[in-house]
């Protein structure tokens, strides 16, 4: 039996969805231009203090845990 086993180079796997570190992205601030920083898509900016969707994140947020009792 011959076992068939490719000695090609690890495939490139895609970006995990739950990376374990934030990514930090860039945007243009939606209300005055501003190019902030921020993580995982979530952006605040310190300019005039537009803050974009949490939706928009790359991630959900955390959930509460339930409650107990
Ligand atoms: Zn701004």
């Amino acid at each position: 039996m011959a076992t068939t086993q490719e000695p090609g180079p690890p495939t490139r796997s895609e970006t995990p969805q739950s990376s374990p570190h934030p990514m930090i992205t860039y945007i243009g601030c939606a209300q005055c231009g501003t190019e902030i920083a921020g993580l995982d898509g979530r952006y605040s900016c310190s300019g005039c203090g537009w803050v974009n969707e949490w939706s928009d994140g790359h991630r959900p947020l955390p959930e509460a845990p339930p409650h107990s009792g």
